[in-house]
């Protein structure tokens, strides 16, 4: 081991900053989030340094380094652009055995600063040994997307119940069987979504009686609109700690591939005129799993809650006992508008957007196509392809003008995404000649237009996945 990882607790311990300028600030900042009390000297400072010491957040030394002046501090950082001066304060502090850190100048430093991951009162720190920062730099970005941001809150929460397990267990074996039976089930994830209420509950029922149901969970989660890379990281984590996938026809081969391999796999698809299974036995199936002491992922495309019938199936698994959890997910009209280079709202010409179902059997398709047709605003059609002839005709007999810029986005965000712009007049008779597949989504609006106005050249998006396989071949 190239370095002996410690934390150290510099709670109100004195530390000394030599040098005065941005790094020198920096290093400063970074101590006072330790809760150090911070001296800097340096014979002049610079903006940075200079309103912390105005904010009375550090004492200046209004002076030059020089010998003895590093006595009685817990650590020493010196980030000073003279050579000399770094070398003394290395020397001075190896001679009254103080840890020093000559900010890049691995060869004079008895101990280094980690690139640091925080979640609360949880610290990770990665070093190369002063070798490559940058490298460090990577593997904490690397970090920040595994980690979930409410650990935090989790080690908290476990905190507090510590004491409270340690009266009920006697024995370390027990204590370990109980936290890991813990850490594997649904607190985890009500914890670091900020359902403490509901951990809470969990684990004041699981101290109280020594063998809890393992029940499972179910986690409505967002997929997006196809690209993978649209996932968010709660998606994905979730994805790869399912013991169930089930999802729908909208969700791409390459998201239900991100499971574990192990994973279950059901296909619930839904088209259009075809339900595979209907709506209520979706519920059922969801609640059974989870019954089963499952982890239950149920994909969604885009959003769950935006014509997805997440409510109704968060509903059925909340009335059956077990836990659930919704992770948003981007919706068509956010993926496809940015996809095709169409700004939903603009200053000029777009206040508020509105997200629309077409996809209806009544004549007059159930809309108030007064509202819809009000100024300052873009429609976005869900499920509208077949009926993009009634809506253009709706909207023009409503009193939006003919020429109003409208468009259909197909497959949006996948590398076969197809866009058709046109007019509230022309649009149909384009859907008629290119036949663009479900699923697609029709845009109306002034915005429509901007696409063409910035310049935006639609190509195949090739996503970092979509590279990563043309790699691999
Ligand atoms: N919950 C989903 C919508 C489900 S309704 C969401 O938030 O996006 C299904 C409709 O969404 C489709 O008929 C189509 O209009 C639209 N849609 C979903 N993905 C799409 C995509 N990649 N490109 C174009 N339209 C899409």
């Amino acid at each position: 081991m190239q370095n002996l990882p410690i934390f150290m607790n510099l709670k109100d311990r004195p530390v000394l900053v030599v040098g005065g300028g941005t790094v020198a600030a920096r290093k400063a900042e970074l101590l006072l989030l330790a809760g150090a009390k911070v001296t800097v000297i340096a014979p002049r400072v610079r903006n940075e340094m200079q309103r912390m010491i105005e904010a009375g957040r550090v004492t200046w030394r209004e002076q030059s380094f020089g010998p003895g002046v590093v006595r009685g501090f817990r650590i020493v950082i010196a980030a000073t652009d003279n050579d000399a001066v770094n070398r003394l304060v290395f020397e001075e502090c190896e001679r009254h055995a103080i840890p020093v850190n000559v900010a890049d100048q691995p060869e004079l430093c008895s101990f280094i600063l980690p690139s640091i991951v925080e979640r609360g009162s949880i610290t990770i720190a990665v070093s190369t040994g002063g070798r490559s920062p940058i490298l460090a730099r990577l593997l904490k970005a690397r970090l920040e997307t595994l980690i979930p941001a409410g650990f935090g809150v989790l080690a908290d929460l476990l905190g507090r119940y510590r004491n409270a397990v340690k009266a009920r267990f006697a024995e370390l074996d027990e204590r370990k069987h109980f936290w890991e039976r813990m850490l594997d089930g649904p607190l985890v994830n009500l914890a670091t979504s900020g359902r403490i209420v509901e951990a809470e509950q969990i684990l004041e029922r699981a101290i109280q009686d020594s063998a809890p149901a393992t029940h499972g969970e179910v986690w409505l989660i967002g997929a997006g609109p196809g690209d993978p890379d649209l996932l968010t990281l709660k998606a994905l984590r979730l994805l790869q700690q399912a013991d169930v996938v089930v999802y729908d026809r909208l969700v791409p081969e390459a998201i239900i591939n991100l499971a574990r391999r192990e994973a279950e796999r059901i296909d619930v698809g839904k088209s259009m005129r075809r339900h595979t299974l209907p709506q209520d036995e979706i519920n059922q199936l969801l609640v059974d799993l989870a019954k089963q002491g499952k982890r239950v992922a149920r994909l969604k495309g885009g959003d769950p809650f935006i014509f997805g019938r997440g409510g109704e199936e968060m509903q059925a698994v909340i009335a059956a006992g077990l836990p659930c959890l919704a992770v948003p997910g981007i919706t068509a009209a956010a993926g496809c508008a940015a996809s095709a280079g169409i700004p939903l709202t603009h200053r000029d010409c777009a206040q508020s957007v509105r997200f629309v179902t077409g996809h209806t059997q009544k004549d007059d398709m159930g809309l108030d196509w007064r509202a819809l047709v009000s100024e300052g605003q873009t429609l976005v059609f869900y499920m509208g392809l077949a009926n993009v002839a009634r809506i253009c005709a709706s909207l023009r007999a409503h009193g939006m003008r003919a020429d109003m810029p409208a468009a259909v986005i197909e497959r949006g965000t996948l590398p076969d995404q197809r866009v058709f712009s046109g007019t509230l007049a022309t649009l149909p008779s384009i859907v008629r000649a290119e036949q663009p597949r479900s699923p697609s989504l029709i845009v109306v609006g002034e915005v429509v237009g901007l696409r063409e106005r910035l310049g935006f050249i639609t190509q195949p998006t090739h996503t970092a996945s979509a590279l990563f396989e043309l790699c691999a071949a």
